[in-house]
Order: C-alpha cells, then structure tokens, then sequence
C-alpha cells in the first residue's frame, strides 16, 4: 500500500513552522499494519504557546472585515479542491477508510464545509428587535428602546476531533469558527493526524495571518488537556468520546469555557410492525458498511416488532454474507478494517461479553481469515439481546448490530430512550404519521424516519450523554459566536 508521503509534519504555532519537543510517533496503516509517516509528539509548553499564539490574534482577526475573512476560506476551499487527490490517498492511508468512503466522503465533505462557511461568513447574522415601550422605572426613564442582539466570535477556541473523519471533523469545526472571527488551535485525533497537518499548511498558505491557525499533534493527552484548562482558550470544540467529553467539562469548569461537545452514540432504530423490511435492513447494514460502524450516528441497536424479527435477522444475516471485507484501496471492498488493534480488541471484547451474557452471535466477524496483517472485523450480528446487556448498553464504534425485540410502541420507545446517550435514533414505519409522533418521544438529538441519510443543513448534536450544543450548517456558525444585546432610547 502506498505510504502517503516521505516529508516531515511540523507544528504551526504562532505562524512558525516547528519540530514537537516531544520527538515524533509513527502513524500506522490500519489496513496492512505498514508505517505511513511520523509526525511531532507537542510537549505540553508547545500546546501552551500554541494556544497564547490563538489569544493574541483574536483581536485582529476578530476585527478583519468578513468580507476578507470569507476571501480567504474561498482561497482554502480552492486549494484543498486543488490538493484532493493527493489528500484521498493519504486519508485512506491513515484512517483505513475505503476507497469510497475515502473518496466520496473524507476529502469532499471537508472541502464542501470551507466552501459553505466562506458563503455564510458574509451574512448579517444580528438579530434586529422592534422597539419596545419601557414604563419609567426607578432605575431609568421609560420611552421606546431599541435593541439588537449582535453575535460576536467567542474567542480563541481548541478544536479536538477524533479518528474518524478527521478533515470532515476539523473542517466542521474550523471553518465556522474562522468564519465568525474566531481563532483556533487544531488538536486531531493520534491516530490520524496528517490530513489535518495538511489542512494546517493550505489554511497558512493561502495568507491566514500568524496565530490565527494553529496546529498540534500529539499521542499523550497531556497537550490537549492542557488546551482545556488554559486560560487563553475561551472555547473547546470537542468531538469524541463521552469518556473525554467529561474530562474536557470539568477542566474547562474554572475558566467557564464554551464547550461544543459532540460525544458517543448508540443509534436506536425502531423497526415498527409494518416497517419495509429491505429499507429497514438497508439502513442498519450502514452500520457494516459505513466506515466498519466507527460511526457516532449508526444504528447499531435494532428494535424490531417480535412479529418481524426473524424476517429482519434473516434480511441481515443475509445482507452481512454480501459484504466483502477487505484492503480499503480494494474498490469492491465495503468493509475496511478499524483504526488500530487496540479498537479491534475493544469490539472483540463486546462481541465476547454479548456472547457470555446470553445473546446468539448470529454472525461472528472476528478475525475473518482471509486478511493475514491489518485490524479487521467483519460484520456481526447480535441477536435475541436484552436492553441491560453491556454490548446494548456501551458504544462499541465498529461493526456490530445488536437485535432486541418490542411488543408495543411505548415498549419501543422505552427501550430506544434506556441508555446514556441520544444522538441519533430512527424509526421505520409504513405509517409516517406514527413515525414522527415517535421519534418526537425519542430522547435524541436527531431522528430519522425510514432513512439514514442525513440533511446538512439540520442542527447535530445529542441530548444526554451525546453531548452540549449543536453545530451543522449556519447553527454551526452560531455556535462560534457569544450573544451581545445592544439597547438604545429609540
Ligand atoms: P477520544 O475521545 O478517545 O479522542 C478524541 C480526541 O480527544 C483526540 O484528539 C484525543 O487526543 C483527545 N483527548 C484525549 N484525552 C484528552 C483530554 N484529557 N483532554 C482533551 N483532549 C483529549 O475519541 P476517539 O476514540 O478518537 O473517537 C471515537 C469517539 O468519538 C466515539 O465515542 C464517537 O462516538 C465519538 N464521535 C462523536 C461524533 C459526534 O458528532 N457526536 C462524531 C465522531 C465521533
């Protein structure tokens, strides 16, 4: 497998270009176990300056006219367009992502969001209010007082992103944030660094002025935690685990940072007595297909009326023998491996205690014997599981379905709300009406109804332990920025 490049990542702190005073790690290939490159382990004093470097350019760049900051998100967006097919090899290199997830979606996306924050970094995003009659009061005296509600750019913010769509995931995060006058300090994944390296080296070539962009890279966790706490960081945009999530709250607790949190998931669908068995079992197969289920949206517990659960675990069992498991550069391949043996063995783990606590392994995706080096897992299929076992519990983010069974919609509903988290649920129904009345019951931050597709133009985010806020589309945008009311004597 190719190897996606020879040259050495450095940091971008303050506008220079540095070496990690930590030394370098390697990035390993997911798929073949081969060596990608090494990138700069940051000690914790670089993520400091780092995050200095973002304070000390906010002013500045808070006051660059929008019209000028939005110039330079088109120019990012062009050359990041200009450098995809560089881009692809080397993200399928290091996440192990597909051929087509790769191509299709971790490169286009990214470019996509630069694109849709460049355009919306121009909108007038105040909010104007009518003039409202004020009685007299002891504080000040009455008449008609104007007032808007401004949106300012929070500040310096630390963006933290985890392994599995890391350009997508920091483009998500930088481009509004950048686009609202904010600045940054780009934190990706250990794992898979080096798009997001790349990323740093487009946004400082197209002119992103000295500290508006900064870029640390490291496997301890030390410099990000760090990036938590300091003082100079108004706001961490997170998405990862709850796990971190729950670190990142706590340490931002003193200095009362904005925090996005965008955390784990474990995807309900509600699979209804009338439900269209194929669209249903089209969808859940996601859950394979769709990056080997490292995915905080799947459906990765299927809820099936028990008058359909044989039909929906032979339509499965059936789609998952469909499935080649294999080398992502391999374009027939639909399920590449996971991001390294460490992930493997978690998954592994959740199929055994599916396993010893009572569930059929219907299909056992564990080491599939035709791949001799990479971290694979093959589809698995859980079935007759019960809603306290520990893989129905826990987000397992690979490739594993887990089949439980409902007697009436309450019974549904009850079991799809019976875990920590609420990011993304569905519902498949012949009748839409009865669909949409469920999935407003649901405790999820988004809800789809006979599909997994997604509108990137919705808000995203979770309830409970999935996270705080939302990002997406102009919410996104807002979620970058503090409201300022401006009142005045109309
Ligand atoms: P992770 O939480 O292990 O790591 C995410 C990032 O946090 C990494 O960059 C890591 O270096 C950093 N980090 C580790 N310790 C830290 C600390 N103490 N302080 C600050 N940062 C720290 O997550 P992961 O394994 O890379 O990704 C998988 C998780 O991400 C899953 O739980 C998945 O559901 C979640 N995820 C959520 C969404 C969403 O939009 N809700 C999207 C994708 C992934």
């Amino acid at each position: 497998m190719s190897a996606a490049t020879a040259k050495t990542y450095r940091l971008l702190i303050g506008g220079e270009w540095v070496d990690g005073e930590a030394g370098t790690s390697p990035i390993i290939n997911p798929a073949d176990e081969s060596h990608v490159a090494d990138v700069p382990e940051a000690s914790v004093a670089q993520a400091e300056a780092a995050a200095r470097a973002a304070q000390e350019a906010f002013p500045a760049w808070a006051a660059t006219p929008a019209r000028e900051r939005a110039a330079l998100l088109h120019a990012a967006t062009e050359k990041l367009a200009e450098r995809r097919e560089s881009l692809i090899p080397t993200i399928i290199a290091e996440t192990g992502a597909t051929a087509q997830v790769g191509s299709k979606m971790q490169v286009p996306i990214a470019i996509t969001r630069f694109s849709e924050y460049a355009d919306l970094a121009i909108r007038d995003h105040d909010v104007p209010l009518p003039p409202s009659p004020v009685p007299s009061t002891p504080l000040a005296a009455g008449g008609l007082i104007g007032a808007l509600v401004a949106r300012q750019p929070v500040g310096a913010v630390a963006t933290i992103s985890p392994y599995n769509f890391p350009l997508v995931n920091q483009a998500g995060k930088v481009a509004p944030a950048l686009a609202a006058g904010c600045t940054v300090v780009m934190k990706p994944a250990p794992q898979d660094p080096i798009a997001v390296i790349e990323l740093a080296e487009i946004l400082d070539e197209v002119g992103f002025p000295p500290g508006v962009v900064n870029v640390i890279t490291s496997v301890d966790p030390a410099p990000a935690a760090a990036l938590s706490s300091s003082r100079d960081i108004d706001m961490v945009s997170f998405t990862g685990s709850t796990g971190v999530g729950e670190m990142i709250y706590e340490a931002g607790a003193p200095t009362m940072k904005r925090l996005l949190l965008e955390l784990g998931g474990k995807g309900a669908a509600i699979v209804r007595e009338d439900a269209d068995i194929a669209t249903a079992t089209a969808a859940l197969a996601s859950v394979w297909g769709f990056h080997s289920g490292q995915i905080c949206t799947a459906p990765t517990r299927a809820i099936v009326h028990a008058s359909r659960v044989d039909e929906l675990v032979g339509a499965l069992q059936f789609a998952a023998g469909k499935m080649q498991v294999g080398l992502p550069t391999d374009n027939a391949t639909v399920v590449g491996p996971v991001i390294s043996g460490a992930q493997r063995g978690r998954i592994e783990g959740y199929i055994e205690s599916g396993a010893s606590e009572g569930a059929t392994v219907v299909v056992d995706g564990r080491r599939p014997e035709h791949m001799e080096s990479g971290f694979y897992v093959g589809p698995t299929l859980l079935a007759d599981c019960r809603p306290d076992m520990t893989a129905v519990q826990e987000e397992i983010f690979g490739p594993v379905i887990s089949v439980l069974t409902f007697d009436d919609d309450d019974e549904a509903v009850s079991i799809a709300n019976g875990t920590d988290f609420g990011l993304y649920d569905y519902v498949f129904s012949a009748d839409t009406g009865k669909a949409y009345e469920m999935g407003r019951r649901l405790r999820s931050g988004n809800v789809g109804i006979n599909t997994a597709q997604r509108n990137p133009k919705t808000a995203f985010g979770g309830f409970k332990k999935s996270g705080v806020g939302r990002d997406g589309a102009e919410f996104g945008l807002h979620a970058y920025t503090e409201m300022q009311s401006i009142v005045w004597p109309a």
